[in-house]
């Protein structure tokens, strides 16, 4: 999701303290303010200015927020106190005259008391800290080690998050760029945190609170779908993963190896159908380290943060996401065949009982997400669609189509490592719009069978065209009723679909 996206998580810790942008962070409990002190050296000798700069967006968050906006008592010296003057440039800019200074001291608060995965947040008994809404990147440092130090309470136990604190200190990072800086964020206080390794790697659960998560499953539920995750992306490109998950509304925000979440679901089992929401929720920020972190689109990285990062494909980005995380829950054994046939029921019916549907197509939901349709048009539902939802059953769709086409040699699994290897790992980079669909042809094969069946699954994509849910579904032995929008088992599937939906569910 980044120019150095392939800095393994393994090298965060590698990177040697030469940082050019060194940062400090005290945290305000009184007032609820993060007080940042930057000291900031120069690219180049005889640099007459240094233009810093704060996002107006974090990525996997596509909305603008304009962190700007948090910000206040911003300051400019030389290392001798000697004031400097400065200047805005639009909206999130500070141009600060450097006076022949090698090294310039900057500083400013920022307040933090939004409940969002995007925003900062502090309480009385904790703090929770994202890079974008609190460190500015300069340009001419954007992609070199930057070094934070954070200045908490004494009271204050643990520090959660995917990075790791430099050799010898608890709270202080060395980061390979601000493109890792702004996709790490931290929980500091008194939180509830349990660490253990599985196969070699780390994990650590940062819960706040933590007290329904006492006699839950949860821990067993997330290893087995963490393993089923894995088994089918072939790869753990992480060493540690890190879930930081508060109660709350806010929804989730996936990282590099963390995630972020606000959530009221939790952890209690006996509630099974919140339990179940809960761990797909979870399950799919953490299936985001792959598709959307590793696997994205080509506008998806390098970021620039100053304005949107416009593409067609987050029907895919998120929707595939969602698809797989009730899937992984499936393959680890944690919930049942109906309960994933539920969840993508859930899905159908609301698109098909919505007449947005018949107004804007998956492309365009993507691509015009920064319009932000939800907070002031009342009547969203009847011109729009969620990307979330019909992307889900479109992973369905997909994943029936390869399996038909290609007599079960195939599934969607075999194209989400396309994809990894081809575009993570061997080019490095993000696809294009035309270059997803080329390799979706790839996988489903050659012939006019596999071009109609790649033609058809774009046209169902970039279209509002109706949807021919037998004809997909089918053959794989699963059926849809078009009055409930409930999808079932067929009883007696014919014997090749029966073969398909073995494969398929195991049953
Ligand atoms: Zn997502």
């Amino acid at each position: 999701m980044r120019k150095i996206i392939l800095f393994s998580v393994a090298m965060l810790t590698a990177v040697a303290s030469f940082a050019k942008m060194n940062y400090t962070v005290e945290i305000d409990t009184v007032g609820k303010y993060l007080n940042v002190r930057l000291e900031y050296v120069a690219s180049e000798k005889g640099q007459q200015i240094a233009e810093l700069q704060m996002p107006v967006w974090a990525p996997g968050y596509y909305d603008i927020i304009n962190y700007p906006k948090y910000l206040t008592d911003f300051k400019a010296t030389k290392t001798d106190g000697t004031p400097l003057s400065w200047r805005k440039y639009r909206r999130s800019t500070w141009i600060v005259d450097m006076l022949g200074a090698d090294t310039i001291i900057v500083s400013y608060r920022t307040y933090a008391d939004k409940m969002d995965v995007a925003d900062n947040r502090i309480t009385n008994k904790g703090a929770f800290i994202t890079g974008n809404g609190t460190f500015m990147y300069e340009h001419g440092h954007k992609y070199e080690p930057v070094e934070v130090s954070y200045i908490i309470p004494d009271n204050w136990q643990h520090i959660s998050t995917g990075l790791k604190a430099k050799e010898g200190t608890k709270s202080t990072f060395v980061v390979p760029d601000f493109d890792v800086l702004y996709d790490s964020p931290l929980l500091i206080g008194n939180h509830f945190v349990e660490k253990f390794t599985h196969n070699g790697h780390e994990y650590e659960f940062a819960f706040d609170p933590g007290d329904d998560y006492e006699g839950s499953t949860f821990k067993q539920d997330f290893i087995a779908m963490v393993d089923a995750a894995t088994g089918i992306m072939k790869d753990i490109p992480y060493d540690n993963y890190c879930i930081i998950n508060m109660e709350g509304t806010g929804g989730g925000l996936e990282h590099l190896n963390s995630q972020a979440d606000y959530s009221n679901g939790r952890f209690k089992v006996e509630d099974r159908a919140n339990y179940i929401r809960e761990l797909d929720f979870i399950a799919h920020e953490y299936f985001h380290l792959y598709n959307v972190k590793r696997i994205r689109p080509i506008e998806l990285g390098p970021f620039d943060y100053s304005q949107e990062a416009f593409t067609p494909l987050l029907w895919f980005s998120e929707g595939f996401t969602s698809y797989y995380s009730a899937q992984t829950l499936l393959r680890g054994k944690v919930i049942s065949i109906e309960e994933l046939l539920g969840i993508y029921s859930q899905h159908i019916y609301d698109i098909e009982t919505n007449e947005g549907q018949k107004h804007m197509s998956l492309r365009q939901c993507s691509y015009d997400i920064w319009l932000d349709f939800m907070s002031d048009n009342k009547n969203y539902r009847d011109v729009t669609i969620s990307y979330y939802r019909k992307g889900t059953y479109m992973g369905l769709f997909f994943d029936a189509k390869i399996r038909t086409i290609t007599n079960g040699e195939r599934s969607l699994d075999d194209f989400m490592r396309l994809l990894y290897n081809r575009y993570y790992k061997e080019l490095q980079r993000g696809f294009t719009e035309e270059e997803f669909w080329q390799a979706l042809h790839e996988v489903i094969g050659t012939g006019k069978q596999a071009d109609d069946a790649t033609a058809l699954l774009r046209r169902y994509v970039d279209t509002t065209d109706e949807i021919d849910y037998d004809a997909l579904l089918n053959p794989i032995g699963i059926a849809l009723n078009h009055e409930t929008w409930q999808l079932s088992l067929i009883e007696k599937p014919t014997k090749q679909a029966a073969k398909m939906r073995k494969a398929f569910l195991g049953k």
